[in-house]
């Protein structure tokens, strides 16, 4: 393998920057390819969401670095950015570091990636192969680049989940398409006109679903026939209210206590558990046929939003040796670390380029899109990822194993929170030590 050949990253998003960054601390050359006409692409779309973790878990220390040698003002490491700020003040002076910029591509989106010279089939001498990376660059022309390694950072943003229980698109789903948004629209700002006096049902469980709600109410103070309907697909009350004041990232346990406080002065309909089943427009408006609690109903309403989370393209690598956990579509040693049937909280030990690895060497997926379909990922938990990743591709092996991670604790660690979200007895045990102790009744209380 050449060695002078660069090392491909996959998505300039925080984590893609960050490996790249890492990269270049360990003599590497980096070639990041972004989609994109800038860094941040999935952040410019939820720019309006302030993140709960504050600014010193958002940095990975490479970048750090880079900044500081160009008098970068590091913002404070207690404030909470939004997505703007976060591309704003931190991601895109990064990609303009005289280091680094040279390294990164706009409108380049990678479309295949390979062994040069080597279909999936192909074993003998495979290993000593370079990849090669298949992009389609502005104006739609097809270009490649051969690369000693390949990091997969594109994350899963554009890939969100569907409406209906079963992971299928109800029937009308896609016909709707006009009047159904997924993600985090911006229902309070620039897409406040969609919104504002409307019938509105938001489907999902998450922090997302949390946020679209809490911007809904807020336009209705304003204009107060908007009406909110907010649908779950299980009973999963417990985790709606998250760690609340037991949260160690106080901004994430205030969205649940609002969230909570919401229900309990009925601002909203709560319609629970709430299963689409079908989807009919009606002269400008939308019937949905669904079941509530398992008896049928239908509700009339003028916009959908879906925000019941995301799952990873699978067909970039189609062509490499990539192995998945069938149920979570994350790398088999991690997926069970962060399984959503058996964890809410996010806790995750620390993992690196072992966990990571592939039956494809050099290969690795990091950032959001390593953990598949579940929904706790964090960008510190990215950072070591790529830390360690970037020591391995060095052959610095010690130090890829030497993986460091502390992540903030939630009140809501459980060890069953599948049990919980479809019985109504059952109740939460933290699945370690906690930084702070967790009292169980935090949880099991909320729920009471
Ligand atoms: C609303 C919201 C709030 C969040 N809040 C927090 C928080 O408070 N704290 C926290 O730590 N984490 C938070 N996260 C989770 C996570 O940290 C973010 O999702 C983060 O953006 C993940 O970074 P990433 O680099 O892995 O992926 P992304 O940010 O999604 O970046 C992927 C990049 O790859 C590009 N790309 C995609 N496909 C291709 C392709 N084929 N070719 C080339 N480029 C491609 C995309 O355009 C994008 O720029 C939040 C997530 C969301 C959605």
């Amino acid at each position: 393998m050449d060695q002078n050949l660069p090392v491909v990253v996959v998505g300039a998003g925080p984590v893609g920057l960050a490996a790249a960054a890492q990269l270049l601390a360990r003599g590497l050359t980096p070639l990041v390819l972004e989609r994109g006409a800038g860094v941040g692409a999935s952040l410019r779309d939820w720019a309006h969401v302030r993140v709960f973790t504050p600014w010193r878990y958002n940095i990975d220390a490479a970048a750090r670095d880079l900044l500081i040698n160009r008098g970068w003002q590091e913002p404070d490491p207690e404030g909470l950015p939004d997505g703007a700020a976060l591309v704003r003040d931190y991601l895109e002076p990064l990609a303009s570091v005289p280091a680094l910029a040279p390294h990164v591509r706009f409108h380049a989106e990678v479309v295949a990636v390979s062994r040069l010279g080597f279909d999936k089939l192909t074993s003998t001498g495979r290993e000593n192969a370079p990849f090669l990376v298949r992009w389609r660059g502005p104006a739609g022309s097809e270009e490649q680049v051969v690369a000693r390694a390949v990091v997969d950072a594109s994350g899963s943003w554009r890939q969100p989940n569907p409406m209906g229980v079963d992971g299928l698109p109800v029937p009308g789903e896609a016909d709707a398409a006009d009047h159904v948004a997924y993600g985090i629209p911006d229902v309070a700002g620039a897409e406040r006109s969609n919104y504002e006096g409307r019938r509105v049902l938001v489907v999902g469980s998450g922090h997302s679903a949390i946020n679209v709600v809490l911007d809904l109410l807020r336009l209705k103070d304003e204009a107060p026939t908007t009406r909110v309907f907010w649908a779950l697909r299980r009973n999963g009350l417990a985790k709606i209210v998250g760690g609340g004041a037991d949260d160690r990232l106080a901004e994430r346990g205030a969205l649940g206590l609002a969230a909570r406080r919401a229900i309990d002065e009925g601002r909203l309909d709560l319609l629970v558990p709430f299963a689409v089943e079908r989807i009919s427009q009606q002269e400008g408006s939308l019937k949905v046929a669904a079941r509530l609690a398992g008896d049928p109903v239908t509700l009339d309403v003028d916009r959908i939003v879906v925000a019941t989370g995301f799952r990873p393209d699978l067909t970039l690598f189609r062509e490499l040796r990539v192995a998945l956990d069938p149920i979570v579509e994350a790398p088999p040693a991690l997926a069970p670390l962060i399984d959503p049937n058996l964890h809410s909280c996010g806790t995750v030990p620390p993992h690196g380029a072992a966990e990571l690895a592939h039956p494809e060497p050099g290969f690795y997926i990091v950032g959001s899109k390593s953990y598949g379909r579940a929904p706790t990922f964090l960008m510190m938990t990215g950072y070591e990822q790529v830390r360690s990743v970037a020591a391995a591709i060095a052959g610095d092996h010690a130090a890829a194993r030497d993986v460091r991670l502390v992540l903030p604790e939630t009140g809501v660690c459980s060890t069953s929170i599948g049990a919980e979200e479809t019985s109504a007895t059952g109740c939460c045990t933290p699945t370690r030590q906690a930084e702070t102790a967790v009292p169980t009744s935090s949880c099991c209380g909320s729920r009471a």
